[in-house]
């Protein structure tokens, strides 16, 4: 894979995970966007520095509630 590795190791393992479940994985200047390969096109961000230490119960969070990061894959 060629997109630069996320400095945090949690949420490295957050966008290897994603990138596992087909999703695409894109970098931007101060977070990387990571996108449902669904047809709704669910998308979030991940920022490189983390706003705190709840920040990636948060993202899981957000990811089940709003995306279809938990669902199986057709
Ligand atoms: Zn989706």
């Amino acid at each position: 894979v060629s997109r630069p590795k996320h400095k945090v190791k949690e949420l490295e393992a957050i966008l290897k995970e994603a990138e596992g479940k087909g999703w695409r994985v894109t970098k931007g200047r101060n977070h990387y966007k990571i996108w449902c390969p669904c047809k709704r096109k669910h998308r979030k961000t991940v920022a490189c520095t983390p706003s705190g230490s709840r920040y990636l119960t948060n993202l899981l969070h957000k990811l089940g509630r709003d995306t279809c990061w938990n669902e199986e894959m057709s």
